[in-house]
């Protein structure tokens, strides 16, 4: 049946629409899942009855689908977008998850460098924890350094290991949306970027290189790149100059600086990987200061005005430029994770709800054409009976003419006999 359009209701932020898409398609799939358990219910009834109108086959199919159904739904409630951020180490990865974040989520600068991977997402419970790869237990993260030191020293991790760190959704629009975060090593200090792409980055919604705004674009942050494009058709990347606060420093060669950055990143996407048109790459690449925006969102929510504080020249446009890469962020990775996340499912559920229909019309057609047989068979049956009846019919008449017969030609005989 057609559903309402997702603009009926209020939709703040390109991310709700994935949240209202999630919402719809899980809605349907509650739906096929209650008709599945409904139908395979009612086949199990039927078959007890009559095992000639459903087989075994189309009954171990039935149920088969229903569990299909279920895994569907328990994936669909797991969704989220993904954001995948790379880069050299020091580059300001972490920086520019906290900026998003609004707060110091993670640990960042001198003395932490992180040497696993970071995932960051919405906490169901409303606590603050951490999970190990390949362990259930919930480990509280009271704080920053807290986190830091769990991550530093409680247990060797490996650089391609996992951490998922779950932070309260109310403090941020973003966990809150079902956008997961997930911070790297720096792509300078592992010889493994294939292992890390199939563990980590297959699934990614959009990838977001964090590069230094004082440095050119290294051979090993391309070369990332490369590989991720030769895995994933087109992936979603974003190039984030960053420290374009250290450009204050030298205003008379801001403007050639960034050119000169721009023309190198949009040559990077659109003729190196090929991955978006030069109209796109204006919308893919930013100047930033994650450390400003970071510490500005920090005071603002403690009350204090956004720009206040010791602030470089040119803030104002650094955090609107800012802003505008959350925007385009945004649009992109909800369009990209709805596309990606819920065609799979969409298909696999079309395919599904095709099956059964065969199953039922196979199932509808068996049971029509052996009610019509049982319809023939009791017309035959009647029939017979009708015959018989007349047939017996006509013999008794038959006889009860010949006793008829006989008495008279008797009580004949007899009354010859007397009168002779
Ligand atoms: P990562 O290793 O890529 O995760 O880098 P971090 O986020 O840990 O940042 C490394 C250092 O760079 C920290 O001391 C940050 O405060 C600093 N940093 C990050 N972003 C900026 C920025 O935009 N401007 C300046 N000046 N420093 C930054």
């Amino acid at each position: 049946t057609p559903r309402s359009p997702l603009s009926d209701e209020q939709i703040s932020s390109p991310l709700q629409v994935f949240g209202q898409a999630k919402k719809q398609i899980n809605k349907i799939f509650v739906d096929v899942q209650d008709y599945v358990a409904d139908a395979s219910e009612r086949m199990i009834d039927v078959n007890k009855l009559c095992p000639d109108v459903i087989n075994e086959n189309e009954l171990k199919s039935m149920l088969d689908y229903r569990s299909k159904v279920k895994g569907i739904c328990e994936v669909l409630t797991r969704d989220h977008m993904k954001v995948a951020f790379f880069g050299r180490t020091s580059n300001g990865k972490s920086t520019v998850v906290n900026a998003m974040l609004g707060e110091k989520v993670l640990p960042s600068g001198i003395g932490h460098t992180t040497n696993c991977f970071l995932q960051v997402e919405g906490s169901q419970t409303g606590e603050a924890y951490l999970v190990t790869e390949g362990s259930n237990e919930k480990q509280n993260v009271e704080s920053v350094t807290h986190l830091a030191h769990a991550l530093n020293y409680e247990k060797q991790l490996n650089e391609k290991e996992l951490v998922h760190v779950y932070w309260p959704k109310d403090k941020c629009s973003l966990l809150r949306d079902d956008v997961a975060l997930v911070d790297s090593p720096g792509v300078d200090v592992t010889p493994h970027l294939d292992d890390w792409i199939d563990a980590h980055c297959i699934d990614a919604d959009v990838f977001v290189l964090v590069a230094n705004a004082e440095s050119t674009l290294m051979v090993t942050e391309k070369n990332f790149f490369h590989k991720v494009s030769t895995k994933l058709s087109k992936p979603n990347i974003f190039i984030l100059n960053n420290r374009w606060d250290a450009s204050a420093n030298e205003p008379e060669f801001l403007d050639q600086v960034r050119k000169q950055h721009m023309e190198r990143a949009t040559d990077f996407l659109v003729k190196e990987l090929k991955v978006c048109t030069p109209e796109e790459a204006v919308s893919r690449v930013f100047f930033i200061s994650a450390k400003e925006v970071l510490q500005a969102r920090v005071k603002e929510r403690s009350g204090f005005p956004l720009n206040s504080g010791a602030l470089a020249d040119g803030f104002g446009a650094r955090y609107l430029e800012f802003e505008d890469f959350e925007r385009k962020f945004e649009e992109c990775i909800s369009k990209s994770a709805i596309k990606t996340k819920f065609l799979n499912h969409s298909q696999q559920g079309k395919h599904l709800v095709k099956e059964m229909l065969k199953i039922m019309e196979t199932i509808h057609n068996r049971s029509q054409e052996q009610t019509h047989l049982k319809m023939c068979q009791k017309k035959e049956f009647q029939e017979k009976l009708n015959f018989i009846e007349q047939q017996l019919i006509s013999i008794t008449n038959q006889m009860k003419m010949k006793i008829h017969q006989m008495v008279d030609d008797v009580e004949d005989k007899v009354s010859k006999a007397l009168n002779d």
